[in-house]
């Protein structure tokens, strides 16, 4: 693909009755027409079939698992997802497919934004418990969750598409690629190198010391309260940002992010 997409949803739902129902086979369909793999770059995903609940879409080559959301309004600070269980078990087994966001204008029919969250960003500490339907509901006792996507580093959502205006293909692989380090990692070492890299974004310069980066140590603590060695392992999850190439040493003391 030489750049842009074609915005256009054009698959026909006039057979379905809900609004929600239309938008899932726009956006579906959508996705299944112009979208590549953003973690190896393969054309066209492939849909699982009769609502599957492992994912909506995989990869054909790298199997990687895609599961879509999409609005038409903004994405907040939370989404919604399936049972608060399931999710739970699925992060342990590590089998939580990427997610996509999709934002849409229901008007015209045009896909306005397209981002990606990589499987490997999922943590526990992104999952929120909702509370258990009422005993009124058909499902009554069900415990749902969310997926608190504000949560997410910087670096954990990238940009396909914003208002319409496509990113280079191996740009957004590059930025794929950069966060593969994570994987193999168990959610506890996850949770650390996200956590130090949160506050890392949160500075909010290229370029920053240690000093800097320590002014969290009690934000920290409170996160990780079984470790009494916040600071070395602050200056643990630098070297391992600085391996995967997120950070570079400079002087003593001194990072900036790359
Ligand atoms: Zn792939």
């Amino acid at each position: 693909m030489a750049g842009d997409f074609d915005y256009e949803m054009r698959e026909d739902a006039a057979s379905f009755s809900s609004g929600s129902q239309k938008a899932r086979v726009w956006t579906e369909g959508w996705v299944l027409r112009q979208m590549y793999c953003p973690s190896c770059g393969e054309q066209p995903l492939t849909d699982y079939t009769n609502n599957k609940p492992v994912a909506d879409f995989y990869c054909g080559l790298c199997e990687e698992d895609f599961e879509l959301k999409s609005t038409k309004g903004k994405f907040g600070k939370k989404i919604t997802d399936g049972a608060y269980a399931t999710m739970m078990s699925r992060l342990q087994s590590d089998s939580v497919p990427s997610l996509m966001l999709l934002r849409y204008t229901a008007g015209d029919k045009m896909v306005q934004d397209l981002s990606v969250i990589p499987k490997q960003f999922f943590v526990t500490d992104l999952i929120e418990r909702r509370k258990p339907l009422a005993k009124t509901a058909r499902r009554a006792g069900w415990v749902g969750c969310n997926i608190l996507i504000d949560k997410v580093p910087r670096a954990g959502r990238i940009t396909l598409v914003e208002n319409r205006i496509a990113r280079p293909k191996d740009v957004v692989l590059d930025k794929w690629a950069k966060t593969a380090f994570l994987r193999g990692k168990n959610l506890t070492q996850k949770g650390w190198v996200l956590d130090v890299l949160n506050c890392v974004e949160h500075i909010g310069q290229s370029e920053f010391t240690l000093g800097d980066v320590y002014k969290f140590e009690n934000y920290l603590s409170e996160l990780h309260p079984e470790n009494n060695h916040v600071k070395p392992k602050i200056r643990q999850q630098l070297q391992v940002l600085r391996d995967a190439g997120v950070l570079e040493f400079m002087a003593r003391g001194k990072y900036r992010v790359i």
